[in-house]
């Protein structure tokens, strides 16, 4: 049962960043609402709701020189958008997994990372991806890197005031490398008992992997000191990686799996990635 609220929606950004930095204690920020209905709807009070998807400057996707995805836009516009279909294939694994055709009509990219699930479907792509989010609040601008961004389950570095604009993406590079895979308990939409994703740069000789639902936070290992190893003597760096991955993750038992389930699915998706990465031919 939804309690009462007042309702606004914006439709310039100024507005909207005035009205937070006023009421910023009686408020909370409303993108797709796929997260922030639920909440509502199992009892969470709020005072008001900061509808953000008519501004115009928060709607901006765009593809030169990287991607700016602003945070009015839903994960479905990815996914019908040719540029990103073949340049980010990553990314569009991700979402692809996220949800059902009509929840990613309404899911915003930028609401799932301000929602800060550490099982959150996108989050691993854009972490390997080098993925910079930028905050406005009406004193100003910042630019944060996405792996500083999580604090805990549901807990950003966002202060009071401030809200996410839209995140920045690397250009992707040219000789690569990248996976995603998810683990869920049943095959319809549902939330990652697991996730990967990796990113090799056979140039720059950088091995990015980031893992979600198995730690606090989503975590990003950079294992790129690895990669040369990988070539001479594959055995011995494989179980190099393993240990170091391991020895960072931190799975908890819960609905979706249990830990030892969670570390044995780990173990199994980066296997799969080395194997394919061992494949390549630029290693
Ligand atoms: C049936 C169902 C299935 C789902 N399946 C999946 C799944 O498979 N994988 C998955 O990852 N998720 C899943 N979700 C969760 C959800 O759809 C995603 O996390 C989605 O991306 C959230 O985006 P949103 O725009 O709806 O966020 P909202 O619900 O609008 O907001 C989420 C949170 O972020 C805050 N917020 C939003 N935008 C901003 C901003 N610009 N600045 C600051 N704070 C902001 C809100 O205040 C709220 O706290 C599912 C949800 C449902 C209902």
């Amino acid at each position: 049962m939804l309690t009462r609220f007042s309702y606004i929606a914006p439709d310039n950004l100024e507005e909207a960043l005035d009205f937070l930095q006023e009421n910023h204690d009686s408020t909370r920020i409303l993108a797709g609402g796929t997260d922030l209905l639920v909440e509502l709807y199992r009892g969470e009070q709020v005072e008001n709701l900061l509808d953000i998807k008519k501004i115009p400057e928060l709607q901006e996707l765009d593809e030169n020189d990287g991607l700016y995805i602003g945070a009015a836009v839903p994960v479905n516009a990815l996914l019908e958008n040719e540029t990103i279909c073949s340049v980010y294939p990553l990314l569009v694994e991700g979402a692809e997994t996220l949800g059902s055709y009509p929840i990613r009509n309404r899911a915003t990219v930028v609401g799932n990372i301000c929602n800060a699930s550490p099982a959150g479907d996108l989050i691993p792509p854009l972490l390997v991806l080098g993925t910079t989010v930028h905050c406005r609040s009406s004193e100003g601008s910042r630019e944060i890197p996405l792996q500083h961004f999580f604090q805990g389950p549901g807990s950003t570095v966002l202060q009071a005031g401030e809200l996410v604009a839209g995140i920045k993406i690397k250009p992707h590079p040219i000789s690569s490398s990248s996976g995603y895979w998810k683990k869920s308990r049943i095959k319809g939409p549902d939330l990652a008992a697991v996730s990967l994703a990796y990113l090799v740069d056979f140039r720059q000789k950088i091995f990015d992997l980031a893992l979600g639902a198995v730690a606090p936070t989503p975590l990003l290992l950079h294992l790129g000191e690895f990669l040369p190893g990988l070539h001479d003597d594959f055995d011995r760096n494989r179980g190099l990686i393993l240990e170091t991955v391991e020895e960072r993750i931190k799975p908890i038992s819960d609905l979706r799996g249990r830990k030892e389930f969670r570390e044995r699915i780990v173990g199994a998706y980066l296997e799969r990635a080395l194997e394919r990465i061992q494949g390549g031919e630029q290693l």
